[in-house]
């Protein structure tokens, strides 16, 4: 295990980088790399990676992604032009190998007009992925900078992954594992608060159309109200969620959790006339779920509400649609020795974990789930920032969650006899 006088030495070394660190988180920032359009930010991670000793490459997602069974994407961008990053720094044989993996892409600003204009206020930069997850980027960045100069030698590979699409479907990780890049552990850097996910819930994207009868208001009990429907059909996905929150507590890895489960109407269209009785709706949502049930039970449940309705006009005019998001949850073993090797390096440095699911889904999914590579997620402050208008990062905590990737790529990846 790590000593007290190489963990000093990490933390001197990685403080000279502190002015740097906020001008290249800025800069990482002003790139406005939504999901879809990485290209820039990818050039620029490639760059950036390119000036540490070891392998930095481009790894193209190829067309045949598409027709993965895995394959899932909320965006539909053209593969080429924005390959992925991949780093490899090679051990010098014997020690445990492992994957650091964090993504490029960013939700979009939303109402947010200065989100790509990063902003620097005492210790906090704020700016859209600033938290979620540059700030993680930039924090395996100095890690790796800081072992490299302190001229630590591993006997573990490290390799880095910077991802595309992770806030759409993860596609990007699902390209990097189908590329056969395999490690002993993989570590996925998501702003945590310092807490250690080592699962993840699923969630499935739905889209709900209900069809009714025009007609006009004076004969409105003539039409058929679709949106009175709908009414019908969003109690129904309510009682479904008080059903999956009841089946979800005390769910290892969850127990932390009120309300273990999620069924959301994010939107919602349809009518075109206050006296027209309306004859369309459109429900949009997602259900957040955990690993007791998987993504197909879902997918059937939500069919019953639907076609097993006592309606008959609800079980024979709406259609239930299944496209973008489809993560599956995942959920490792208790007290895995790559969960452990986190935490105890995490306690050698002071700080007390818990290890708990991540009531979000991540890249992590596919490295554990297709990958079958032992993965967990751990990285800094997050405060509820990541996805908030004027989103900020406490710039501090990008340098101690580096120390603390460095410490554990040394505990994971050096060999101690
Ligand atoms: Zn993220």
């Amino acid at each position: 295990m790590i000593n007290a006088s190489l963990i000093a030495k990490l933390k001197e070394t990685t403080c000279k980088y502190e002015n740097e660190m906020v001008s290249l988180l800025s800069k990482l920032v002003s790139i406005p790399s939504v999901s879809g359009e990485e290209a820039e930010m990818q050039k620029a991670v490639f760059q950036l990676f390119s000036s540490l000793k070891g392998e930095t490459t481009k790894i193209p997602m190829r067309e045949s992604l598409r027709e993965d069974p895995k394959y899932a994407s909320g965006v539909n961008s053209a593969f080429e032009d924005r390959p992925q990053t991949r780093f490899f720094w090679k051990g010098k044989g014997g020690g445990k190998s492992l994957i650091l993996c964090a993504h490029t892409d960013v939700v979009p600003a939303g109402n947010w007009k200065e989100a790509f204009k990063p902003k620097i206020e005492g210790d906090l930069l704020f700016g859209r992925g600033a938290v979620d997850d540059k700030g993680s980027i930039v924090s395996i960045y100095y890690a790796l900078k800081a072992l490299q100069e302190m001229n630590i030698e591993l006997e573990g590979d490290v390799e880095v992954h910077l991802t595309n699409e992770e806030e759409v479907g993860m596609a990007g990780a699902l390209a990097l594992v189908r590329e056969g890049f395999k490690a002993d552990g993989v570590l996925v850097a998501e702003p945590t608060d310092h807490q250690i996910f080592d699962a993840g819930r699923g969630c499935l994207q739905f889209m709900i159309e209900i069809k009714g009868k025009q007609s006009h208001l004076g004969k409105k009990r003539y039409g058929v109200s679709a949106i009175e429907k709908a009414s019908k059909i969003i109690e129904s996905l309510v009682q479904y969620e008080d059903h999956l929150i009841d089946i979800g507590r005390g769910y290892p890895h969850f127990e932390n959790y009120k309300y273990p489960g999620q069924v959301n109407i994010g939107k919602i269209h349809g009518g075109s006339f206050f006296s027209i009785v309306p004859d369309n709706v459109v429900l949009e949502g997602g259900v957040g779920f955990l690993p007791n049930k998987e993504l197909e039970e879902i997918e059937t449940d939500l069919k019953k509400i639907i076609f097993e309705n006592e309606d008959e006009w609800i079980k024979n005019n709406t259609k239930i649609y299944f496209e973008g998001l489809k993560n599956e949850p995942y959920a490792m073993p208790d007290n895995h020795p790559f969960t452990l090797s986190l935490k105890n390096t995490l306690e050698s440095l002071g700080r007390k974990t818990d290890v708990l699911g991540m009531m979000a889904s991540c890249d992590a999914r596919y490295y554990y789930n297709q990958g079958n590579m032992p993965s967990i997620v751990y990285g800094g402050i997050n405060n509820g920032q990541s996805h908030a208008e004027n989103e900020h990062v406490y710039l501090p905590d990008i340098l101690e969650t580096a120390v603390e990737y460095a410490c554990f790529i040394i505990n994971w990846c050096k060999k101690y006899n």
